[in-house]
């Protein structure tokens, strides 16, 4: 069964540090854009989040809002998401960054690296990720697409890689996209585009928000849609190898338990690729999308180039042999040429944990 995907938006900043919005601009826009959840993450200060509330998208529910920060230090800037309050970042440093991200996740709150490979000092002091963290249990997500045009950035590229490192050593951990929305942006621009995905039916609300970011529910994109599920498991489930084949938390139906070539299960992976529906994205078209799954570092199907993303999209399903899929992780990308730069990706989905 599809699940329910509700665009939003986690890093975003307005007058009340560096960004040219005031904070109902900044609602105003994000509801032109279409975003059904917005953060908001001024450099060093959360008086924002207040005002947000009295904006009238946001007492509607228009506009869901989660409180955040973005930490500005001299090594590196850090997400912090509705954490209950706000912790004190002044102190941290290069080898305690750890003592204060567990300090945001006492305080229920989530936390994120952001751009971690942005030119630091002397262009812009901080931006670098310098801190040395110890334990990545503790970082909720890494940012890999940063403000507009992540397809043609380098740091994408070292961002994603570092990523997927911390996956392969077996953290569980997220890639993320932020806007780092400043400005309004010209007609040309684009940028990375979050969806959390939740159970068919249900609402985006606070708390659906933050369960989804907190488990890795969602994905990012240039664009293009996609339903991603493994059996009935999706993006952020945690499930045993030996499950796979068998239904998921509570959406029964569509599983296909059967015997795999060895006698095993096997699971059903479906990927439905469709364009996207947001007004400003649809003039960027994805040619030659590729679809891969994969098991940690194992390609376990890629499909053939569409040259064209277009009408209802494509969709890719294949059975897996649960027997032999290893503890660790499942995800799916979808690569294509975007705006002139070849094999780029254009979506990447946040894993299905195996145990
Ligand atoms: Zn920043
Ligand atoms: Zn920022």
């Amino acid at each position: 069964m599809n699940k329910y995907q509700y665009p939003v938006e986690v890093h975003s900043h307005t007058y009340h540090s560096d960004g040219q919005f005031s904070v109902s601009e900044l609602v105003d826009a994000a509801v032109d854009f279409g975003y059904k959840g917005l953060i908001l993450t001024d450099h060093n200060s959360s008086a924002g989040y207040l005002e947000m509330a009295e904006v009238e998208a946001v007492k509607s529910g228009a506009l869901v809002t989660l409180h955040g920060m973005e930490w500005t230090t001299y090594f590196g800037h850090m997400l912090a998401h509705d954490a209950d309050y706000d912790v004190d970042w002044r102190e941290a440093t290069v080898d305690t960054i750890d003592d204060y991200m567990a300090e945001v996740r006492a305080a229920n709150g989530l936390v994120g690296i952001a751009h971690p490979f942005d030119i630091g000092s002397p262009i812009c002091t901080g931006c670098h990720w310098d801190f040395r963290v110890k334990d990545f249990s503790l970082v909720n997500y890494i940012e890999i697409w940063n403000s507009n045009s992540p397809q043609a950035k380098l740091e994408s590229v070292l961002a994603y890689e570092l990523w997927l490192g911390k996956l392969l050593e077996g953290y569980e951990i997220s890639c993320s996209a932020g806007r780092d929305w400043h400005r309004p942006d010209g007609p040309d621009a684009n940028m990375g585009v979050t969806y959390v995905e939740l159970a068919a039916g249900k609402a985006l609300t606070p708390a659906t928000f933050k369960e989804a970011l907190r488990s890795g529910s969602y994905y990012i994109t240039l664009g293009p849609r996609v339903q991603f599920s493994v059996g009935d498991w999706h993006m952020g489930d945690r499930v045993g190898a030996g499950k796979l084949a068998e239904g998921g938390a509570g959406e029964g139906g569509s599983a296909t338990a059967e015997a795999g070539a060895d006698g095993g299960a096997a699971a059903e992976v479906r990927v439905a690729v469709t364009p996207t529906e947001l007004r400003d994205l649809k003039q960027f078209p994805v040619t030659h999308a590729v679809v891969s799954v994969w098991n940690n570092n194992t390609l376990l199907h890629q499909s053939e180039p569409v040259a064209e993303l277009g009408g209802d999209g494509f969709e890719v399903v294949f059975a897996l042999d649960t027997a032999a899929v290893k503890p660790g992780f499942v995800r799916f990308e979808v690569r294509g040429d975007f705006r002139g730069v070849e094999n780029t990706l254009v979506v990447v989905g946040n894993p299905i944990y195996v145990k």
